[in-house]
């Protein structure tokens, strides 16, 4: 999709792109074939995307592949999605931080695709991992500076919950960074399409262990054992934290997922 094309689009139906939202879109079909070309999923595979805006990407992936969720917060770029007829996707017209797990099926989503909107890229990540529980493989757009906070490493200041959430989902690459000419309207900052692959501790990851990581990680300079003492008996947690003065920023990511299993399995059989 080309600058001219988008604007012809935004001029057509009338549509003044919402900063709000994080509107830029995508004007490089380079940069489209090759985010296109990072999903490699098979033709029946659900795929979900998240703020397909003028369909960049919907568009050409709906050539490929049959089976295409797209949310989309904006009412009016949804009813211009539905109009189109090279649009053969589902698009939910809703805010994807309130859409529920069945009404898009989400454990049957097998890849992810999205130019995330970089003022929610964070619960939006998490809710991907909370809802998409079987997906195979993620292919992301985010802004360029906030990949450490990513792919950060314990003992580090960017490293948190999303960092150990997309360490134990698998291998994250960076793939390329995307300038802000490939963008209308033209973006202050750095893009990136970072890929992530499931690995064998995805399965790890459900509802409730996110929210056991942002326990741990509720006030960054507690120790682990005073940020949990709210939620958990005391005399479980003196058994399962053999290091007391720990805290979670000194914890790798599995380490957390083998504590969050100490703890269920031990309060179970009380
Ligand atoms: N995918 C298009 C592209 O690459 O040209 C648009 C990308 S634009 C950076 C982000 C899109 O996400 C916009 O269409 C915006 O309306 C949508 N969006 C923003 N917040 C959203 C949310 N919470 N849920 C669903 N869509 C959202």
């Amino acid at each position: 999709m080309s600058r001219e094309e988008v604007k012809r689009i935004l001029d057509e139906e009338k549509i003044l792109p919402r900063s709000r939202f994080g509107q830029n879109f995508l004007v490089d079909d380079d940069v489209i074939g090759r985010i296109i070309g990072l999903i490699g999923a098979e033709q029946e595979d659900l795929i979900l995307e998240i703020g397909p805006g003028l369909g960049a990407l919907t568009k050409p992936m709906c050539a490929f592949y049959g089976n295409i969720t797209a949310v989309e917060i904006d009412k009016d770029l949804a009813t211009y999605l539905d109009n189109e007829p090279s649009v053969t996707a589902k698009i939910i017209n809703s805010d994807y931080l309130k859409v529920k797990v069945d009404s898009y099926n989400a454990s049957d989503v097998s890849y992810v695709v999205s130019n995330l909107p970089y003022y929610c890229m964070t619960p939006v990540m998490k809710k991907i991992f909370s809802d998409c529980n079987n997906a195979r493989k993620m292919v992301l757009m985010t802004e360029d500076e906030a990949y450490p906070r990513i792919v950060a490493t314990k003992n580090t200041k960017d490293y948190g919950p999303l960092a150990v959430l997309v360490s134990l989902f698998g291998v994250c690459s960076k793939e390329f960074n995307v300038p802000g000419n490939c963008f209308y309207p033209v973006p202050r900052t750095l893009s990136c399409v970072i890929s992530l692959e499931r690995g064998e501790e995805a399965s790890s990851i459900t509802p409730d262990f996110i929210s056991f990581v942002e326990k741990c990680f509720a006030m960054r300079r507690k120790k682990l054992m005073n940020n949990l003492k709210p939620y958990y008996p005391q005399d479980v947690l003196d058994r399962v934290i053999g290091n007391k003065d720990i805290r979670a920023e000194d914890m790798e990511s599995i380490e957390f997922s083998r504590l969050y299993r100490d703890i269920i399995s031990m309060i179970s059989n009380k």
